[in-house]
């Protein structure tokens, strides 16, 4: 198993600066996130790695215990047009799968990604797990694990705020849990 230090370096090698270590215990679980994707995501339903294909919110609540370690890394972004958005969360979310891949080999077994986005592995998802095309690389968002990611991440100091236009910055967040 690494300690914080290794990690920190592997992070910083892989040209990760800006992440803060988080005790899983402090990561908000909540009902009313998983009501939002199921009422108000456009999504619901055409993701592998969205609601219904996920866990229940209580057993979201259980996987967060089982963890002592995790790490929260912060991406703040502007795009020119709204569909840029797509392509920039995905290139994000594909290196941080490498990322989580070089942990577990780093001897941390429990190491499990929670993207900064929903999934965006390919270009069209099959809309369901038993169907997923990379059920090895796919992995469900904070969000879709039921974290309330404006709660979590304020408590630790990061800005977040709910945006009205597309030029806005966006603060985007993924969760890496580690032990
Ligand atoms: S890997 Fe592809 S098919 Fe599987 S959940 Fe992700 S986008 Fe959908």
């Amino acid at each position: 198993m690494s300690t914080r230090k290794e990690l920190e370096a592997l992070f910083r090698k892989r040209g990760y600066a800006d992440f803060k270590w988080i005790d899983p215990a402090k990561i908000v679980v909540a009902q009313w996130v998983r009501m939002k994707c199921v009422f108000g995501c456009g999504n619901y339903g055409k993701s592998g790695c969205c609601p219904p294909e996920v866990p229940s919110v209580e057993e979201c609540e259980r996987f967060f215990r089982d963890y002592e370690e995790a790490v929260v890394f912060h991406f703040a972004k502007k795009v020119r047009k709204p569909e840029d958005r797509h392509e920039w969360s995905a290139g994000v979310n594909r290196k941080l799968r490498e990322l989580e891949r070089e942990v577990f080999l780093a001897g941390n077994r429990k190491a499990f990604l929670l993207p900064m986005d929903s999934c965006g592995l390919c270009k069209e998802c099959t809309g369901t797990r038993r169907d997923c095309l990379n059920k090895k690389g796919a992995r469900p968002s904070a969000d879709a694990m039921a974290v309330d990611v404006f709660e979590t991440v304020r408590a630790i100091g990061y800005p977040i705020e709910v945006l009205t236009d597309y030029r806005q910055t966006m603060n985007r967040y993924a969760f890496l849990l580690v032990r």
